[in-house]
């Protein structure tokens, strides 16, 4: 297939306490807080970016800080929480470090690979799977040994009642293919098929349908080459039957939206342009970056949200 969605972009989920998430993801998991930026319908909350040294694509976590929102319930309709990946031979290293800082640690296995599974502050399910090949160099700028660094997202789990029709969009319209089934869950894969570029669709026709929240992801978003390839992927899904959204600019990627027929909102995002369009190398995610159309307001706005130095 010519024009896909080969692998994961970025996982955006929601937090009620941003101080805590920034602590959770730099300090105890070592991601580099690559972008600080505000809610674009809404600057009086925060929409934070994690990743590595340069935010690469497939290494991003992204939250809304949704300020007073109720906690959300993880079901189908839904992807199940976050996977990391690290070298194998970590795992120990990780459920010390965890376990360290009273965060739960559970032990699992998954397609023969062993992984920790915690939680992060806002009770979302994180998993760092232990991932034979995985090239990604890890960000060097916190204090994890090189070896045991987090190299990225594995894959992501989606939670549907009803799998055949989210497995038709994946394989027919978005170009990914089923390598394996294990207990009820399909890996489908996608490009070299490396961490990155998993898919675990499971199906639970008993199980609730998630309710949005703190808590919760809220959506994933799935790699295009560029803003040409959206379009394309946008046309196919348009001819499918489905209701993507316009191609819509997110100043660091441009975005296409649609809910699949399990109920899970997917994006379609481009590699580029990146998170160096308005910061250095260097300095990446240490200021508030705003729209714009924000500037005017910028000292009202910054006064207005929570800090997030300890
Ligand atoms: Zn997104």
């Amino acid at each position: 297939m010519e024009v896909a969605a080969p692998g994961l972009h970025h996982l955006t989920a929601v937090t009620a306490d941003p101080r805590a998430n920034v602590q959770f993801y730099t300090r105890v998991l070592g991601l580099r807080l690559v972008k600080r930026t505000v809610n674009f319908d809404d600057p009086s909350a925060y929409h934070l970016y994690y990743g590595d040294t340069a935010g690469t694509p497939g290494t991003l976590l992204t939250f809304f800080h949704w300020p007073g929102a109720a906690r959300g319930r993880v079901g189908t309709g839904q992807v199940a929480g976050i996977q990391l990946s690290t070298a194998g031979g970590s795992l120990d290293f990780w459920a010390d470090r965890l376990r360290a800082v009273g965060c739960p640690v559970e032990t699992g296995q998954r397609f023969g690979e062993p992984l920790v599974r915690t939680a992060d502050p806002d009770g979302i399910a994180v998993e760092i799977l232990a991932c034979r090949e995985d090239p990604r160099p890890g960000w060097s700028g916190a204090d994890i040994p090189a070896p045991h660094q987090l190299r990225g997202m594995a894959g992501a789990e989606l939670r549907v009642r009803d799998p055949g029709r989210t497995l038709r969009v994946l394989r027919e319209l978005l170009g990914w293919r089923e390598e394996r089934v294990e207990a009820g869950r399909r890996r489908l894969v996608a490009g070299p098929g490396q961490p990155g570029h998993w898919l675990d669709l499971v199906g639970d026709e008993a199980a609730e349908p998630g309710r949005p929240g703190t808590g919760t992801v809220h959506h994933l978003a799935l790699r295009s080459a560029d803003a040409g390839v959206s379009e394309r992927l946008r046309a196919r899904l348009l001819a499918s039957g489905d209701a993507p959204s316009a191609l819509i600019d997110r100043t660091y990627f441009r975005s296409v939206y649609f809910r699949e027929p399990g109920g899970i909102l997917l994006e379609i995002a481009t590699d580029g342009p990146g998170f160096l369009v308005d910061e250095t190398p260097e300095t990446l995610g240490a200021g508030l970056m705003l729209p714009p159309a924000f500037e005017p307001a910028r000292a009202a706005i910054v006064a207005a949200l929570p800090p997030l130095a300890p």
